[in-house]
């Protein structure tokens, strides 16, 4: 009995951690990158909708005439359904980026297809659009995560370049910075909305630097599905 219970102590770490730690090794067979034959990028925006930002994010994106890919939080979207519609409406990608926010290291194979199918829903019934992609918040997935994915028909797509750094820095230099990490087929990772506080108004405030910067470098900046 004694020797059961210690056995058991043991197994049940290893077995989470192979669930989730482990399961990140399957992320190689994941998008994070477009072909790399082509100088074009894809600019994506991970969190929203938030209902100050975002609005400002789709003018600048609208001015400059770039189309991207938007991972939404499921009940963020429920909260701000106009906004989620105008991001469809205006052509950019829609992307799953769960139900709640929550670490998919901390969820058992049935909350993962909870948080993955309510977040899918949500988005779909906000925005009058179904996601076509799907992101894990913090880039963390699990082994139940694979098939959830695959059964809603969103490939997982992770990052080529996070540029933002989670201290505020000044918005010439956070564009001049993203703008030097550039290459054939990245896909970018941004936050327009609060994750890190504060992160949807230091976006607003480098967008359109880093968007110059990168046109500057030849690079054309295209939607997720047109990368890929
Ligand atoms: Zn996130």
């Amino acid at each position: 009995m004694k020797r059961a219970a210690w056995l058991l102590a043991g197994a049940l770490p290893a077995a989470w951690g192979a669930y989730t730690w482990g399961s990140h090794l399957l992320t190689v067979a994941s998008i994070w990158r477009g072909p790399t034959g082509r100088r074009a990028a894809a600019l994506t925006f991970d969190d929203g909708p938030d209902p100050e930002c975002t609005p400002r994010v789709l003018d600048i994106l609208e001015r400059e005439g770039v189309r991207g890919a938007f991972f939404l939080v499921g009940r963020r979207a429920e909260k701000a359904p106009g906004v989620a519609r105008r991001i469809a409406d205006a052509g950019h990608d829609l992307g799953n980026h769960t139900w709640s926010h929550t670490s998919l290291w901390r969820c058992g194979p049935a909350d993962t297809e909870r948080e993955i199918g309510d977040g899918h829903a949500a988005i779909a019934q906000a925005a009058g659009a179904a996601p076509r992609f799907f992101r894990p918040p913090w880039g963390k997935t699990n082994l139940a995560m694979f098939g959830a994915v695959r059964r809603l028909g969103t490939p997982c797509v992770f990052w080529t370049v996070q540029p933002e750094s989670r201290r505020p820095v000044d918005p010439a230099e956070q564009a001049r910075r993203g703008t030097a990490r550039a290459r054939a087929g990245a896909i970018y990772d941004l936050h327009d909305a609060d994750g890190v506080p504060g992160a949807g108004t230091r976006l607003v405030a480098y967008l359109p630097a880093l968007i110059a910067g990168l046109k500057r470098e030849g690079y054309a900046l295209v939607p997720l599905r047109e990368l890929l």
